[in-house]
């Protein structure tokens, strides 16, 4: 059953079927703001999120949380400290956590998941193998560095 909900962006209520809880309108003009970002960047190659902000018009924390869901990278050399690891609060380009972070949490992720499976397994009495998994992100095009 689709439930009524708030869109967390303009307020209206819209039927939610879960997700981000954001109506259709809203999801269809945050897509188009990120085209709009990705046209920009690719004609202007390394401009700063500054630059994107106030030649776009769009807030630069809305470009952040692209930023930070991983659709954007900030490409070029150690600008600003634009993000920051969560964890550590090292000045990263994506993401919510710097390389080694993110690494040191996949490899404690990976334990902790390994623990799990066993405990099902054990609970279960059958293989739950499969059933946790990982997805990693592919990082895409870094064609415009040189
Ligand atoms: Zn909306
Ligand atoms: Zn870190």
């Amino acid at each position: 059953m689709p439930e009524l909900k708030n869109c967390k962006r303009c307020g209206k209520l819209f039927n939610y079927v879960g997700g981000n809880a954001i109506c259709n309108t809203c999801r269809h003009e945050e897509e188009a703001e990120f085209q709009r970002i990705k046209k920009y960047l690719m004609e202007n190659p390394g401009a700063s999120i500054y630059q994107v902000a106030s030649e776009l018009d769009i807030r630069i924390d809305k470009i952040k949380k692209y930023l930070r869901d991983g659709r954007l990278e900030i490409i070029g050399d150690e600008g600003l400290p634009v993000l920051l690891c969560e964890r550590c609060g090292k000045a990263i380009k994506t993401g919510k956590f710097c390389d080694e972070c993110s690494r040191n949490m996949s490899a404690e992720f990976s334990k902790t998941a390994s623990k799990i499976e066993e405990k099902l397994r054990l609970e279960n009495g059958h293989s739950q193998a499969g059933s946790i998994g990982m997805r990693y992100l592919l990082k895409d095009d870094r064609r415009n560095r040189r």
